[in-house]
């Protein structure tokens, strides 16, 4: 093989290899971005300590704050005292926007679930 052969396949084989190697990157790249997103991890340690001790005893003391009703001025059953089954711990900041803020109590109050469902598919 010419010289000038020789090096047009050295540069076409280094093209696949730096190919390659970018293509492995883009996935690690990936990985880590899906592994460290703040707001993943955010709603997974908020989902923690939600089943945790402390978010059962958080939540009774909530339901009682609020007299065992919807915080949501909108609430299509306002006024009406429910089950605490019935309500989900929402976070008035969503943690979409305000991950830093999942764990934060003051950022917390009782939805009941069709309330928070209306306002998570806004999220
Ligand atoms: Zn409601």
């Amino acid at each position: 093989m010419s010289t000038l052969h020789q090096i047009i396949a050295d540069l076409l084989s280094a093209i696949k290899k730096t190919d390659a190697s970018l293509e492995a990157l883009k996935l690690d790249r990936i990985e880590i971005k899906d592994k460290y997103d703040p707001i993943k991890l955010a709603r997974a340690q908020f989902n923690s300590w939600r089943d945790s001790d402390d978010g059962k005893i958080f939540k009774k003391k909530l339901y009682k704050k609020q007299e065992k009703k919807c915080a949501s001025p909108t609430c299509k059953m306002l006024g009406h005292e429910f089950h605490i089954d019935y309500f989900e711990i929402d976070h008035k900041l969503p943690v979409s926007s305000y991950p830093h803020l999942a764990l934060d109590k003051s950022n917390m109050h009782l939805l009941c679930t069709p309330c928070n469902k209306r306002k998570s598919k806004k999220f």
